[in-house]
């Protein structure tokens, strides 16, 4: 193999990780898909950007966490993310 040829499969591997970091996908998993670029470049990076996560913005997130949702006891707004009401203390997720 080309040393030059390696090397352009080795840049991918690395940009195979970093992409798949910014997609969310976990550091092990991440990993794994730059060696197989790295390694199997004409079956991996295909396969890479088929199955890649949609790129997902920090501010589109910041606006979920913004969204309050009513109690279905009081109607009280709570975060989403709460697991008791603060007004009336209902036990919002989990078993009754
Ligand atoms: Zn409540």
């Amino acid at each position: 193999m080309h040393y030059l040829s390696f090397l352009i499969f080795f840049l991918a591997g690395i940009y195979t990780v970093w992409d798949s970091l910014q997609r969310g996908r976990s550091h092990i998993s991440s990993l794994l898909w730059g060696m197989g670029v790295t390694f199997l470049f004409f079956v991996f990076f295909p396969l890479h950007l088929a199955t890649r996560p949609k790129l997902s913005k920090k501010s589109t997130i910041d606006v979920t966490d913004d969204i309050e949702v009513a109690c279905p006891k009081c109607h009280h707004y709570y975060k989403p993310n709460a697991n008791f009401c603060p007004n009336c203390g209902w036990h919002i997720k989990g078993d009754e």
